[in-house]
């Protein structure tokens, strides 16, 4: 079975840590600064003993089409349509914001299969505030440390169970 799942999410929820961490190798680019990754970045992911492309976007902003984050969105579309299931990545110590609901909605409309991951839930606050992805109606988060390695074994029956 050969598969692709697309990273969305908004800038800096650590989408290109996680990318890293499946592949395995430093291709993609983190960065403090938002919107880092304007390029859509392919790589050979391994989680368990599943084998597919992941593609790492940069983060979906509300924007004019025109603009920079206008492509950037268009790009993350692109993603969305290419893909055969989504990691929409939120970041766990900040909470859902409005930006995480605007964009759950549109990858929900999407109507691929979505793991909707909590990340930087490292730790007791982290998990706190993975509760607040439940109402996203994206289903139950799956607590996640891209930088730490943690929670890829619930991630990995999540994306089974998915597909
Ligand atoms: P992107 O914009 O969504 O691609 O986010 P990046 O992967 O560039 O990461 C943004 C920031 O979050 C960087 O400073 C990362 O080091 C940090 N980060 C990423 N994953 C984690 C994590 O699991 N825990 C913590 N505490 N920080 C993280
Ligand atoms: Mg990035």
């Amino acid at each position: 079975m050969t598969f692709t799942v697309a990273i969305i999410g908004r800038p800096n929820v650590g989408k290109s840590t996680l990318f890293n961490r499946l592949v395995g190798k430093k291709l993609a680019l983190v960065d403090d600064q938002p919107g880092v990754t304007r390029d859509r970045r392919a790589g050979d992911a391994k989680l368990g003993d599943l084998n597919f492309t992941v593609i790492d976007t940069a983060g979906l902003e509300e924007s004019d089409a025109a603009s920079l984050t206008g492509r950037m969105r268009a790009q993350t579309e692109a993603a969305i349509d290419d893909s055969d299931a989504i990691f929409f990545v939120i970041d766990a110590r900040t909470g859902v914001t409005p930006e995480d609901r605007h964009f759950g909605a549109l990858v929900r409309r999407a109507g691929k299969p979505v793991i909707l991951i909590a990340n930087k839930a490292e730790g007791r606050v982290g998990y706190a505030g993975a509760y607040e992805g439940f109402d996203l109606g994206l289903g139950d988060p799956i607590a996640l440390s891209a930088e730490h390695g943690d929670g890829f074994a619930e991630l990995f029956t999540s994306l089974l169970e998915a597909l």
